[in-house]
């Protein structure tokens, strides 16, 4: 029988119906991706083609002709730097204002062919510092209120280029997905006293049945109520608000679990199509005690239909119990030296 699971961060319902699955492991094959170039002359991400793109804002090294990661305006921005954040009224309901914000791109390497779960621990931990920088550089402009940072990987997740990159998006207005994880971690914090994640953590932890994988800083888990199957977050285990304000001297850590966990996801799903999302707190509050930032990855295993769109009640073919399970077994099967913060034992 199906079960309809509560998100405690969200207070969302989903439904986790694992008989509407097919098997979560299919037998490997070859994907494109495999088969790709390492360098494309017809694409703006390579290096030879900078001029492609508009000029760098960010760069790793931050001099020498070669570079390791790059941030660039995006070319196609859905928003704008320039403008004014004063709401005006479209009519006696409607509310608008000027499309301002930013919308960068990070392009996580040179080479065009290897994804993050490919890439080395040292390459990761440059992106990682980029996310930081751009976003620590963009929260001082007070029109800024909130940014998101995320990655689209492979057709399914809505990406458009091949080439390894992110995005980051900082707008004026409070995401309305953030404005409820903040309304509920708010409300608990008044009620309980205490974080909701750090309490979750704790709960998890104790239960051990959703953990993947634990480090000195991180726990890798698969969240009670999942909207997709294998859906996996990466939740520090000392209680920061911001990512912009996480100690860069954990970051080496954060590369080592999040390339570790997409290697692992890559390897038992077959390279899959995936998002993930760095969830922080509001720019101009940063060291609140009720939010807790994190990293949500969800591969795209299932479309998302109408009946989703429409009730915001997402179907989930596998229990988390199982796919965490399933994912220690992928870690535990794979060589000696892949995915090593996986087989770690706590
Ligand atoms: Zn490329
Ligand atoms: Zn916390």
């Amino acid at each position: 029988m199906s079960e309809l699971r509560q998100d405690p961060t969200t207070r969302e319902w989903v439904i986790i119906a694992p008989e509407r699955a097919k098997r979560p492991q299919q037998a490997p094959k070859p994907r494109r991706a495999d088969r790709l170039p390492d360098w494309d002359g017809s694409c703006p991400f390579c290096p030879g083609n900078e001029s492609q793109t508009p000029p760098e804002v960010f760069r790793l090294p931050l001099s020498g002709q070669a570079w390791e990661v790059r941030v660039i305006p995006n070319r196609f921005a859905a928003l704008m730097p320039d403008g004014d954040i004063t709401r005006r009224e479209g009519g006696r309901i409607f509310r608008k204002m000027d499309g301002i914000g930013a919308h960068e791109v990070i392009i996580e390497t040179p080479s065009h062919n290897t994804p993050t779960a490919l890439m080395s621990y040292e390459q990761v931990q440059k992106v990682l510092i980029a996310y930081q920088e751009r976003y620590n550089t963009l929260k001082k402009n007070w029109q800024l209120k909130f940014i998101t940072i995320f990655k689209n990987h492979g057709q399914a997740s809505g990406t458009s280029l091949i080439h390894p990159h992110s995005q980051l998006v900082a707008t004026p207005v409070l995401a309305p997905y953030y404005h409820r994880r903040l309304d509920v971690a708010v409300r608990y914090y008044a009620d309980v006293g205490k974080c909701l994640y750090c309490d979750l953590l704790a709960e998890e932890l104790e239960k051990g049945e959703r953990i993947v994988a634990q480090t000195k800083e991180f726990v890798v888990l698969h969240p009670y109520a999942s909207r997709a199957p294998w859906e996996t977050w990466i939740i520090p285990k000392r209680h920061y608000a911001s990512f912009g304000l996480f100690p860069d001297e954990h970051l080496a850590e954060l590369a080592r679990v999040l390339k570790d966990t997409l290697l692992c996801l890559y390897r038992g799903l077959d390279n899959p199509a995936f998002n993930y999302m760095v969830n922080t707190t509001i720019t101009e509050d940063e060291e609140n005690p009720y939010y807790h930032w994190h990293i949500r990855i969800v591969p795209r295993l299932n479309l998302i239909a109408g009946f989703e769109m429409g009730s915001g009640i997402y179907i989930s073919t596998a229990l988390p119990e199982e796919t965490a399970s399933l994912m220690k077994q992928v870690a535990y099967s794979l060589p000696e030296g892949e995915c090593p913060t996986l087989k770690q034992k706590a």
